[in-house]
């Protein structure tokens, strides 16, 4: 570093993202970072194809309208002017931050959740409270209250790494008595019995952000997007990159939002595994927490999850090891093939 380190004070405290946990090239059983395990509906292969084909030396279209006028009529929204499409769930979480989020104001989280809204607020000088769930994966009351400098409250639902949902009319009353709005992180949600996004039309207090990486297996695509009423979706389009989605991504992900068969067959694949993958864990010993996304939460009462964490790697499968200092560690488990969740728990079974 020189001696004058130009970067903000806030970087300071920061760290990188861990590469160890995307490895490159390698025959890794990958089960850590809840990405789908099958490919993608042939039609988004052909769509990035003819897109290509059609040539690229032209600027994207700024506001991915194909994508948002398929995912307004799929998802049975007003229309295109509800949705606002990034370069993944990741960055419409970094748009909403930068949109509402000042210096020095305060954003909320429940604790253990997703990591990432910390760093959000981090970046962006801001200061972020967690409140811990309660025993039973419910939110304690004290999360919907606060005063005006709450900003933002995120609530990812499902939750990670516990897979437990809060149910809609939950969240809407959690949204009626908070100060903010509330961003209801739905990456997981096709996976679940129930989602949120209704509660849009309700109430101009909620964001529901969804993304393509997981149910519909494109995870190296990058591209997520955010559901609001028209209004706030507007604000945001303000500050968001010109062209933050390409003109691949975008043919891509238009065709994979059509592909309604090939969803529905998907999940079905993956939530019979996961229920496969839950009882046989809990028949080793496993404490399993019910699943309502595409991976799994269970902690084994008398052993080492870093323990199992590592041998499980040194056998090339990759599950999370994930400790919350007050909370307690375990193991979080992408739900595979057939083939992968097998593997997983017969090596889990030799290691008992
Ligand atoms: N929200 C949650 C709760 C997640 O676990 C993830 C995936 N790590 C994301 C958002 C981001 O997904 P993406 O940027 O791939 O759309």
């Amino acid at each position: 570093m020189p001696s004058s380190n130009p970067f903000r004070p806030a970087l300071a405290k920061m760290q990188p993202y861990v590469p160890g946990e995307q490895p490159q090239g390698g025959k890794f059983i990958k089960l850590n970072t809840n990405e789908n395990p099958y490919p993608a509906p042939a039609a988004v292969t052909d769509a990035i194809t003819a897109a290509a084909a059609a040539g690229l030396q032209r600027y994207p279209d700024p506001t991915a309208s194909s994508f948002r006028r398929q995912a307004a009529e799929v998802l049975g929204l007003p229309g295109p002017e509800w949705i606002l499409a990034g370069n993944g769930s990741d960055e419409i979480l970094t748009i909403l931050v930068r949109a509402i989020v000042g210096e020095g104001q305060r954003l909320r989280l429940p604790y253990p959740s997703y990591i990432l809204y910390r760093t959000l607020a981090d970046i962006q000088g801001a200061v972020w409270e967690q409140t811990a769930f309660e025993s039973d994966w419910k939110l304690p009351a004290a999360f919907g209250e606060g005063d005006e400098d709450l900003r933002l409250a995120f609530l990812p639902n499902p939750n990670s790494p516990s897979g437990t949902v809060l149910p809609p009319e939950e969240v809407l009353s959690l949204a009626e008595r908070l100060p903010c709005p509330l961003v209801v992180d739905e990456a997981y949600a096709d996976f679940a019995d129930s989602h949120c996004l209704d509660l849009v039309r309700q109430s101009d207090q909620v964001f529901v952000t969804r993304t393509l990486s997981k149910s519909y297996a494109l995870a190296g695509l990058r591209f997520g997007f955010v559901v609001a009423q028209p209004q706030l979706i507007a604000e945001l389009q303000k500050i968001k990159d010109s062209y933050n989605c390409d003109t691949l991504s975008i043919a891509a992900a238009t065709a994979a939002i059509a592909s309604t068969d090939w969803l529905a067959d998907n999940v079905a694949k993956i939530k019979a595994t996961r229920s496969r993958m839950q009882d046989r864990l809990t028949e080793l010993g496993f404490n399993v927490t019910p699943s309502q996304a595409n991976f799994v939460w269970c902690q084994h009462p008398h052993k080492s999850h870093k323990e199992l964490y590592e041998q499980l790697k040194r056998s090339q499968i990759l599950v999370r090891y994930m400790n919350f200092p007050q909370w307690g560690d375990g193991l979080r488990i992408s739900v595979g093939t057939d083939d992968q969740a097998d593997a997983c728990l017969l090596m889990l079974s030799q290691l008992l």
